[in-house]
Order: structure tokens, then C-alpha cells, then sequence
């Protein structure tokens, strides 16, 4: 088969597309998945980079995210069948951790998942569990399934689970743009909260605009710390997504309403910010560490996704012999919402 590897870590230039072997079930509750399409993630460029300190042998398949057919399954599966369209969720925990016995393999010790100890879906065919492989909602594409999963069961963890986001709540989003951002807004503005964007780049913002954020603030011309004190009449935002850290951080902190919840899923702009303790504790702020989300989310997830009638923001497509063009428009922070790979018949 097709697939893009790597053989060792290095910059956009170490992804090859080249033939690989095809993967074989060796589990009898495992299937193989036909691919169409994959997603790129900022994990992606971290385990190309080797960035994770995850030591993967070589060559291997990058990618986490995809949407492919049924191609094979093992003696045991009963979930799915040869032929059905279906998307993936990514991980897999080591079944018998504390973790893992308590339904949040996500969290497991660990954790495998696609693309970063598991070959990816940058490829033709891929190999993983039967119960990570889940229909597709209705009405979406292969493009538009494999462009959802990891970002949309992040934020749903980030704003359901854990803020506990509720209609008519204010949230302000840092940094629009990414995959994560653009499906904050998507989530929030459907279960009718009040959507605050911040971008460095005017354009980004008059797209979030059309997807539904009711202000937007520039922060390379404005402290938006301030701009939402004043957007809210000095009371604040209920919650503020913040994967971005670094220097905004104080400012986050700033922006919350007493009782305000923070989540974070990152630090691209710096891991060790300055905090002052104080409005955490006199605002009786909430901070919420999170990543991932675990296979009950992602479940919960795609049933929200069908009433909502939402589908991933797609921000272009590649085919993927051009996956090494689709990581650099990431790598440059181009893109608004989500990049594609195609893969043919
Ligand atoms: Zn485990």
C-alpha cells in the first residue's frame, strides 16, 4: 500500500510517501480499515519531530486521525462489518491499569494511540481495535469524518466535561484558528453560549465572525483582558479556553468572571507562565488540565454531532503524497480549522 513514514525525526522534508507493507490483524478483535481520508494534528508534526520522547521504531506511519471502510475484521468482532463507513477513535489503553478498568483508557499509563506508538492513517489501510471504530454521523463526508475526531472529543472533554460550559454562559477563545479553537467555537456557539474570539490576524477573525463568535478581539492591537472586561460590562467571561499559555496566561486569569473556570489543553506560546495566585483564590477560579477524551465522550460526541447537525470546519484538502505541504500550512499557522488528506481508491 501507499503511505506516508518517516524513518527517523526531523522537519517536513523526512515524510516520505512511498509503498509500505499493508497491516494484518493479529488479534481477533482487531479490523483493518480501508482509509479515504486523514486528518493532520499538531501531534503529527511532534512525533515527526520527536518531540513526544516517545521512542517509535522506524519507518512509521504518522497520523491519528481517519475515516475509511471496513476492510477486514477478526474472529471476534461483532460491531462492525466489511463495507461499513466508519470513523476512528485513536486510543487504546493497556486494558488492566486503574485507569483502563475505570472506563478512562485515554488516561492509561499506557496509552497507544494512532500515529504516535501505533502506525497511523497517513496510509491506505490501518490496523486498530474494533471498538475504537465508530459509523459515521450522518450526512458527513470521509473528508469531513476524519477531520473531527481528535479535536472535537478534546474540546468536548475540555467545555462539557470538565467547565461544564451552559447556554447562555460566556466563553472566550484564545488564539482562533486551530483545529481546537475552531471546534470550541462549533460546540459552544451550538449549545448557545456567548463566543469571545481572540486571533492575531484580522482575517481569522472576520472567519470566526461567519461561524458565530459574537465579538471578536485582536490581541496583537488590543489587551483583550481588558476589551472583555468592557465587552461585559467589567463582570467577565464564565469560561476561557486557553492552549496557548505563555504570556497570555495572566490575562486569561484577568478576563474570568468570580466563579470563572479556565481550561487548557496546551502551552504553544511558553510552559511556564507568571501566576498570581490571587485571583484564583479571591475569584474562586476553577483550572482545568485536559487532553484527549475518552471512547464514552467520543460516543456521546458523535450522537451531539448528529442532533447538532455540526461538521468540522475544513480549511483545505491535500492529497496525501502532498502530506509533507499539508503539515508546513499547519507548522506556518495558516490554516483556519482543519487540514485534509485524501486518499484514493
Ligand atoms: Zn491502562
Amino acid at each position: 500500500m501507499k503511505a506516508v513514514r518517516i524513518h527517523e525525526h526531523g522537519g517536513v522534508d523526512k515524510l516520505r510517501y512511498e509503498e509500505a507493507e499493508n497491516p494484518r490483524i493479529s488479534s481477533p478483535n482487531e479490523v483493518i480499515v480501508k482509509l479515504r481520508a486523514a486528518s493532520v494534528n499538531h501531534i503529527d508534526i511532534w512525533v515527526r519531530l520527536g518531540a513526544t520522547g516517545i521512542a517509535i521504531p522506524m519507518p512509521h506511519i504518522l497520523g491519528g486521525d481517519g475515516a475509511g471502510v471496513i476492510f477486514e475484521v477478526g474472529g471476534e468482532v461483532s460491531n462492525v462489518r466489511p463495507g461499513d463507513a466508519v470513523c476512528l477513535y485513536l486510543f487504546s489503553g493497556c486494558g488492566q491499569c486503574e485507569f483502563c478498568l475505570s472506563h478512562r483508557d485515554f488516561m492509561c499509563v499506557y496509552v497507544r494511540a494512532l500515529g504516535e506508538r501505533l502506525d497511523g492513517t497517513y496510509a491506505e489501510y490501518v490496523r486498530l481495535p474494533a471498538e475504537n471504530c465508530f459509523p459515521i454521523p450522518a450526512g458527513m463526508s470521509f473528508a469531513e469524518a476524519a477531520a473531527f475526531p481528535l479535536v472535537f472529543v478534546t474540546v468536548w472533554r475540555m467545555l462539557i466535561t470538565n467547565a461544564r460550559l451552559k447556554p447562555g454562559e460566556t466563553i472566550l477563545i484564545i488564539g482562533i484558528g486551530g483545529g481546537v479553537a475552531g471546534a470550541a467555537l462549533q460546540v459552544a456557539k451550538k449549545i448557545g453560549a456567548n463566543v469571545i474570539v481572540t486571533s492575531g490576524s484580522d482575517e481569522k477573525l472576520e472567519l470566526a465572525k461567519k461561524y458565530g463568535a459574537a465579538h471578536t478581539i485582536n490581541h496583537r492591537e488590543k489587551d483583550f483582558a481588558q476589551e472583555v472586561r468592557a465587552l461585559t460590562g467589567n463582570r467577565g467571561v464564565d469560561v476561557v479556553l486557553d492552549c496557548v499559555a505563555g504570556e497570555v496566561w495572566q490575562k486569561s486569569l484577568a478576563a474570568l468572571a468570580r466563579g470563572g473556570r479556565l481550561v487548557t489543553c496546551g502551552a504553544t506560546a511558553g510552559g511556564s507562565p507568571e501566576t498570581d495566585l490571587t485571583p484564583i483564590f479571591t475569584k474562586h477560579l476553577q483550572i482545568f488540565g485536559s487532553t484527549l477524551g475518552s471512547r464514552d465522550e467520543f460516543r456521546h460526541l458523535l450522537s451531539f454531532m448528529a442532533v447538532a447537525e455540526i461538521k468540522p470546519i475544513i480549511d483545505q484538502v491535500f492529497p496525501l503524497s502532498e502530506a509533507a505541504a499539508a503539515q508546513r500550512r499547519i507548522e506556518e499557522a495558516k490554516q483556519f480549522g482543519k487540514i485534509v488528506l485524501q486518499i484514493s481508491d
